[in-house]
């Protein structure tokens, strides 16, 4: 087997926070791409480089650390930047049992850990976890050196000298500087999509509402990093120390398009981007390009109700952007206005209006329990989502993620917070929200299940579903609502 240098490792906890959602194929199945893209740069660079991804492979915890061990890496890293902002957290499950298994049987190995939650957590990530090192931020500066330093054998007083680290020194925890942002994306080769199994990946169920049996290849990409915006509930710009948005150029996002599909038969992406339709120009260009190509795409991808136009929605439909999802969040103004959200709440209906005139769906997030939530407010969210009736709905309870806001505020405050990273699982049996001011995290969970229910066993979104996309669909949709989760904090 080839020594590696560095060995990327995606953990799996699909069964520990899903429960029986995961059984039952609900869950969209996402190529790791921070894996990806760290892989695909260090590779470049010359290092020998493997990326596993112990979800897709279906490893238990302790095979998925011998797997990395087989490897023989001069640094493992795992990498717990999920598919959405929340799975960080929530994959620390995995990658604390990985972490500590390859520390079992190979006690010497350099093992660090990366990706948001990390980031937003780095102290006590070190103090916790079976690591080395936690590697703060991109890792694009960080990684390198540290394999370098760690192929000299180096000392732990040369390596505090390498910036987005940290790492227990005796007693202390030693935390170096953060890194600058990387300024130019194109800078970057293209993910190690090909150290991947890609025709395993699957699409979110919704995404494929269309044709419910075409979930598989499945691909994501992302066509910038970060977001401009500050919404309290939000975790995502941990990983970047700021409020901060970079892009890509048209023509790399369209040489990977093009590899996705030539390569593996692509047609259901996911644009992972936290805000993709905000530059109207940009999203144009983009659109226009792929719209030329004339391939047959299904995109989904994230939009602000205060950052698209018709003209822009008309646009990405053309290109294959067929679903759209938007932050409602909540349908009370002053819970919105709380978490500054920052849009204008009087302008929820007109752009859904918009977004269904110019033929998109529209996946619809929606947070339960957020600090200003009452049971009128969330009465008020329950008859938005009944309104806006979108094709899919995202219905969470407020969890106080870390790297966010909420989370500070809710260590100032001493809200009771998740026992484990894996109670901060929407589904998980001990999911446990943050109380509002007014009501218990167990009272919002009971909440946020009653809506569920009442959302998709409503016979006007059932209707919806069956004349938008077949009997079969709908079919599908009734027996997920059936499904019973576990619940031990909800409160009725
Ligand atoms: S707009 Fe979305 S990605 Fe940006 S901070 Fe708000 S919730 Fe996060």
């Amino acid at each position: 087997m080839t020594r590696h240098d560095i060995v990327f490792l995606k953990p799996g906890s699909q069964k520990a926070l899903y429960g029986e959602l995961s059984d039952f194929k609900l869950t969209g199945l996402e190529p790791p791409l921070w894996g990806a893209i760290l892989a695909g740069f260090m590779r470049a660079k010359g290092y020998a480089t493997a990326l596993f991804d112990a979800e897709i492979e279906g490893w238990s915890w302790q095979e998925a650390a011998a797997r990395v061990v087989e490897a023989g890496p001069t640094l493992a890293v795992i990498s717990v930047s999920g598919s959405n902002p929340s799975a960080s957290t929530m994959n620390m499950v995995g990658a604390s049992a990985i972490a500590r298994h390859i520390k079992e049987i190979a006690p010497t190995m350099p093992v660090a850990i990366c990706g948001l939650h990390p980031s937003a957590l780095p102290g006590r990530t070190c103090e916790e976890e079976h690591v080395d090192f936690v590697v703060r931020g991109e890792g694009f500066e960080t990684l390198p050196q540290l394999v370098e330093a760690l192929k000299a054998g180096a000392d732990l007083a040369a390596i505090a000298g390498i910036q987005g680290l940290a790492f227990r020194d005796g007693d202390r925890t030693v935390e170096t500087a953060m890194p600058a942002l990387l300024d130019d994306l194109d800078t970057l080769p293209r993910p190690a999509w090909d150290l991947l199994p890609m025709e395993r990946y699957r699409a979110h169920n919704w995404h494929c509402f269309d044709d419910i049996t075409r979930r598989q290849p499945y691909a994501v990409l992302y066509t910038s990093l970060g977001c401009p915006f500050k919404c309290s509930f939000c975790c995502i710009n941990a990983l970047f120390g700021r409020n901060t948005i970079r892009y890509r150029g048209v023509d790399s996002v369209i040489d990977e398009i093009d590899y996705l599909v030539n390569t593996y038969g692509i047609r259901n992406i996911k644009i992972m981007d936290e805000m993709f339709a905000m530059n109207e120009k940009r999203v144009a260009a983009l659109c226009d390009r792929i719209i030329e190509r004339g391939y047959d795409l299904n995109f989904w991808a994230y939009a602000r109700v205060n950052t698209v136009s018709p003209g822009m929605l008309a646009k990405m439909k053309r290109a294959g952007i067929n679903w759209v999802s938007y932050g409602f969040e909540s349908g009370s103004k002053r819970v919105i206005n709380d978490v500054t959200k920052g849009y204008d709440t009087s302008k929820v209906m007109e752009v859904v209006r918009q977004t269904y005139d110019e033929g998109l769906h529209i996946c619809a997030n929606y947070i339960f329990g957020l600090p200003e939530d009452d049971f009128e407010s969330m009465n008020e969210t329950l008859q938005m989502m009944f309104e806006i009736n979108a094709e899919w709905a995202n219905i969470y309870a407020a969890m106080a993620l870390p790297g966010s806001q909420l989370y500070t505020l809710a260590l100032e405050n001493r809200w009771p917070l998740p026992e484990s990273w894996q109670a901060y699982s929407q589904y998980a049996p001990n999911s446990l929200p943050l109380p509002t001011k007014y009501l218990s995290g167990g009272q919002v969970l009971a909440f946020r299940d009653y809506a569920f229910d009442a959302y998709y066993k409503n016979p006007g979104y059932l209707n919806m579903v069956r004349e938008k996309f077949g009997t079969q669909t709908m079919e599908y949709v009734i027996a997920m609502s059936h499904k019973k989760l576990e619940r031990q904090h909800a409160v009725i």
